[in-house]
Parts: C-alpha cells; sequence; structure tokens
C-alpha cells in the first residue's frame, strides 16, 4: 500500500486524517507543527506523541526528508547551493541568497525541465518528474534547519517551469503560507514562468498575492523562437495580454526577465523594441547577463552593452535592474550544478558496469 504524503497535507486535510485514525482533533495541531513550524526529520521526534501514535504514522506516512549531498558555499558573497537527494534517489539543487531584506531560496520546482530554453542548463536532459509539495517545502524547511536562519522569501526560479506543475505548486503555495506553518507571506513569492498562458490566467483567477516573474527574454517572436521553444505556442502578444491580467486581478506589478546573450537579443535596436512593448506598463525589468553553460556557445553581453540596455528602457520610464550574479564561483547557473553531478555520476557507472 502507497503511504500517505503528509507534509502535501493541508491542515483541515491532517484533521479528516487523525480523526479517521480514531485520535483526537488537537493531535493534528501538534503534528502538523512538528512538520511545518518545527520541521523535523523525524516521526520520532513528536515528542507530545505517544510511541504507539507514532508507530501508526511511520505504519501508514511516508516524512519526505531531503539529504544533502553536497553544500556549496560562495566566497564572494555566501550564497550557498544545496545538491539534495529524494526519496527516489534523484537529485535537485536550491540556493540560498542572504540579502539584506533578508534570506532568499530559490528552489527547483522538477526534476529536469522540457521547456527547452537554448541556453539553460536544467533541460538538458528533459524532465524527469515533478516535484510533490512536500518536496518543495522540503527545499526550504531543510535550508532553515541546516542553518538555523529563518527564510523570507522565496523564488521560484530553480530548475522545472512551475506552470508545467501547477497543481502542486498551488498547494506547496497555500502550505508555505499557511499561518499555522511557516506562514511566509504570498508577497515575498515570485513565481517566474516561461509563459504558459493559460496557466498564468488560472493563477490570476485564484486570487493570489504573489509576484509573477515573466521570462521574456526577447521582443519580437521570432528572436524569441531561436531561444525558448515555447514561444512556438505562445506569441508574446498573447503572454503580455495574461501579464496585464494577471496584475488587473491581483493588483501585484509583473516583472519582466530577460538573459542578455551578446549578438542576439542586447543590441541598441533590441533595447528600443523591448522599450515600445513594455511602455506605459507598471512593470520592472530584470536584466540577467547569460550565464554560459559549456553545451552551447552563447555568450554573455558585455557591460557596456548591458548599461546601454538599461539605460534606453530607463529614458522610456521603464524601471530596470541589472541582476547581480550570485554565487558565480558556485556554477551560479540554473542546474549546472545538479548535472555535472548527474554526468560524473553517471561517468562512474559506466566504468563499474
Ligand atoms: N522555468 C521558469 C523558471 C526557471 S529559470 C522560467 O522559465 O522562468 C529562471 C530564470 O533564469 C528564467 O528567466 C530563465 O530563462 C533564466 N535562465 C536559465 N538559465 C540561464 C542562464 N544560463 N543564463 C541566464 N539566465 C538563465
Amino acid at each position: 500500500m502507497e503511504k500517505i504524503d503528509i507534509k502535501s497535507m493541508e491542515y483541515k486535510e491532517l484533521e479528516e486524517f487523525i480523526l479517521s485514525v480514531g485520535e483526537k482533533k488537537f493531535r493534528a495541531k501538534q503534528i502538523y507543527e512538528w512538520i511545518h513550524v518545527k520541521l523535523i526529520d523525524d516521526f520520532d521526534k513528536m515528542t507530545n506523541i505517544s510511541a504507539g501514535f507514532r508507530e501508526l504514522l511511520k505504519e501508514k506516512c511516508e516524512l519526505v526528508v531531503h539529504t544533502p549531498v553536497s553544500i556549496l558555499t560562495s566566497e564572494i558573497d555566501g550564497t550557498q547551493k544545496y545538491l539534495f537527494e529524494l526519496s527516489d534517489g534523484n537529485v535537485i539543487e536550491s540556493v540560498l541568497m542572504k540579502y539584506h531584506h533578508g534570506n532568499s531560496v530559490c528552489i527547483s520546482t522538477q526534476v529536469g525541465c522540457r521547456m527547452g530554453c537554448r541556453f539553460c542548463a536544467s533541460t538538458l536532459d528533459g524532465l524527469e518528474r515533478n516535484l510533490r509539495p512536500s518536496e518543495m517545502l522540503e527545499e526550504i524547511y531543510r535550508i532553515q534547519s541546516i542553518t538555523g536562519e529563518r527564510i523570507s522569501n522565496i523564488v521560484l526560479m530553480g530548475s522545472g517551469e512551475p506552470m508545467d506543475n501547477f497543481d502542486n505548486i498551488v498547494r506547496f503555495l497555500k502550505l508555505i503560507s499557511d499561518e499555522n506553518g511557516l506562514h511566509i507571506s504570498q508577497r515575498n513569492i515570485t513565481i517566474s514562468t516561461c509563459g504558459i498562458v493559460d496557466k498564468m490566467k488560472q493563477l490570476a483567477d485564484m486570487n493570489v498575492q504573489v509576484t509573477l516573474a515573466l521570462s521574456l527574454h526577447a521582443s519580437d517572436d521570432a528572436t524569441r523562437k531561436l531561444l525558448m521553444p515555447v514561444a512556438n505556442k505562445y506569441s508574446i502578444e498573447e503572454i503580455l495580454n495574461a501579464c496585464d491580467y494577471y496584475f488587473e486581478k491581483t493588483g501585484r506589478r509583473v516583472s519582466y526577465e530577460y538573459s542578455l546573450v551578446a549578438g542576439v537579443n542586447d543590441t541598441p535596436e533590441e533595447a528600443e523594441k523591448l522599450s515600445r512593448l513594455l511602455k506605459g506598463k507598471n512593470c520592472h525589468v530584470n536584466l540577467i547577463p547569460v550565464n554560459p553553460i559549456k553545451e552551447r556557445d552563447y555568450r554573455q553581453s558585455d557591460l557596456t552593452a548591458i548599461r546601454k540596455f538599461k539605460n534606453c528602457l530607463e529614458q522610456n520610464r521603464i524601471n530596470a535592474t541589472i541582476r547581480r550574479e550570485m554565487g558565480r564561483d558556485i556554477q551560479g547557473a540554473c542546474g549546472q550544478l545538479r548535472k555535472s553531478y548527474v554526468d560524473n555520476n553517471s561517468k562512474e557507472k559506466e566504468v563499474i558496469s
């Protein structure tokens, strides 16, 4: 019999489960607190729960706990990259970034990704599987437990496409912002998407307060198609309409991500075109110098081109920042660390067999 994923259960569901096994309702509050506030990694640490009931929980439920296989710390800015092993042997990466305004964790939402963006390391081997709500929560819970430092901000910008794992993301959002749990405000959570239009609208209709970040990376469909296969499915016009809809429904200002690739999308003409697209919108543009991966020959734009690009946007009254590269010395780009770990381990396997 498959075990119940107790960490993915909402408070009400946990209460129902506790009642169904003949225990008192108030036990749900205690157990929820052990899992989602005290962040325990073993049922036996629930010291106010009887040994007998703990045995029953172990028999019926699975407690998802990630094992760190490596933790790299940047000597430049203290950013930490965590490589976690999941119960099925897959590995994922999560990043802890320390800012003046608090600690932020960038989580993966899938093992691998099927979106195929040309510059991204996470998608090179395709999608392995979706992450469950508990597995996404655990990325944050384990980092907070290991460091002993409170996490106040979360970005869904690691490996994977959040909108391609929609139901689990929605449940994750409810659990992480639940007042009985870590209670992280949705306003401190950002979801980044390559632009799956119907899901963006669905999220807008759900009365959420999270920030939407849209990976635009180009100002015309032809250039976008060179970089992102998903552009064959949705046009920039459809995507921007969905972003406007999100803003109307939630009142949250949308962020546009734009990774600058030398000679592809970083010219002054491109900056003008982008300005025309976004002019008058209440938005923010995040310029990201592309992080080259060894499997592709995309190059980073030079600093002068990046500054010119930013100036052009600002002259058009569009808010723009150049993203500070965090953890440059520890394989910063999304999915690079996991990829090199998986590749090295499979090489070892080939040698052994
Ligand atoms: N799938 C989601 C979230 C994951 S990627 C999305 O597409 O938004 C988070 C951001 O990093 C996206 O804007 C993505 O396009 C960008 N990105 C991925 N690899 C990169 C690289 N090597 N250099 C610069 N930006 C990259």
